[in-house]
């Protein structure tokens, strides 16, 4: 099979049957032999009995139905790993995204041997409220990853088979899938301008609480990929530091006070209790033994993490 289409979708009855016919006039003109694999992530309208009465015209649509909504990052999951096209394009099913721009994603993948391609809403129908904040996201993104996209978050995607059976998007980590994809070893990502519309039907389905998520996303992502088969090596670095620093600086407040007393045969200004560079010590020593305790535990969950050793093996033999 050459394609699979995976749309993840959350309440978008009116969008498709829309989509669907618009799909698979594409892929007839291509000559392309396909599935649509929609995600029913909870919809609480009539998305389910839509799919079903599409799918007696049009056998090529699959769909696997989540009881309650688990967000479009498992919705993504569960379709990889249903997925069997040679490449997997991922779009919304709200007909943003315009099915016109599978070929030529196919063929980056297939000819120009891209692991991912991900779309580029250069041109951008969506209030500002999402624009503004999106540009910003990128460019830190941008910064953190090394990696050169635009629009990391883009819905329309495309990937090798490989790659989407060996990636893990979980949480609401949809939104940086470009980077698991680079940390899991698949590092020839490219970007394709994409045609982009306003919503139809419907309204969004990301609020507000994305500004706190996405940071947050980001931030596990970053640690996980560095540190999550060693952390120990993480906290306890930062540990040791600390603790240095509280050591010295209380031996400091310490030996000046002896220096006084049996030195220069005097009391110092002040008292110990009454300097800041003391509490400094105290706070920085407990810190640094907090740290290594949390390496310590960190160490024996990633013992206890059958997931530890999970590398991609790109090929094996006999
Ligand atoms: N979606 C989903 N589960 C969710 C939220 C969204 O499957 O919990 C789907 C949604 O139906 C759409 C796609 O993810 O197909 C993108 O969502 P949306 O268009 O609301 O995001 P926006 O384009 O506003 O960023
Ligand atoms: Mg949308």
């Amino acid at each position: 099979m050459d394609i699979s289409v995976v749309i993840p979708s959350f309440n978008e009855e009116e969008s498709l049957p829309e989509l669907f016919s618009w799909i698979k006039k594409v892929m007839d003109e291509n000559d392309f032999s396909y599935e649509v694999i929609l995600v029913d992530d909870g919809s609480t309208d009539k998305s389910w009995e839509v799919l079903l009465k599409e799918r007696q015209a049009n056998n090529c649509l699959k769909g696997i139905r989540f009881n309650r909504n688990n967000g479009k990052s498992a919705a993504l999951h569960v379709a990889f790993a249903k997925a069997e096209g040679d490449v997997v394009i991922t779009m919304d099913a709200d007909l943003q995204d315009s099915p016109e721009e599978i070929p030529a994603l196919y063929n980056m993948i297939v000819q120009e041997g891209y692991d991912l391609v991900s779309g580029w809403k250069k041109k951008r129908y969506d209030p500002i409220s999402k624009t503004i904040p999106t540009k910003l996201y990128n460019y830190v993104s941008r910064k953190l990853s090394g990696i050169k996209l635009h629009d990391m978050n883009c819905g329309l995607k495309a990937y090798k088979l490989d790659v989407v059976k060996n990636i893990r998007v979980y949480g609401e980590m949809h939104r940086y899938i470009p980077l698991i994809a680079k940390w899991a070893g698949y590092t020839n990502i490219g970007e394709k301008v994409v045609m982009h519309q306003a919503r139809k039907y419907g309204h969004t389905k990301f609020g507000y609480e994305r500004f706190i998520r996405g940071p947050l996303d980001l931030l596990s992502i970053i640690f996980m990929s560095k540190y999550k088969k060693r952390p120990m090596h993480f906290f306890g670095s930062w540990g040791i530091v600390s603790f240095l620093i509280g050591f010295f600086s209380a031996a400091w407040v310490i030996g000046e006070k002896i220096y006084y007393i049996y030195v220069k045969s005097t009391t110092p200004d002040r008292d110990v209790v009454d300097q800041p560079l003391f509490y400094l010590s105290l706070v920085a020593l407990v810190i640094g033994v907090q740290l290594f305790l949390a390496g310590f535990l960190g160490e024996m969950v990633a013992l206890n993490n059958p997931k530890r050793d999970d590398y991609v093996v790109k090929e094996e033999i006999g």
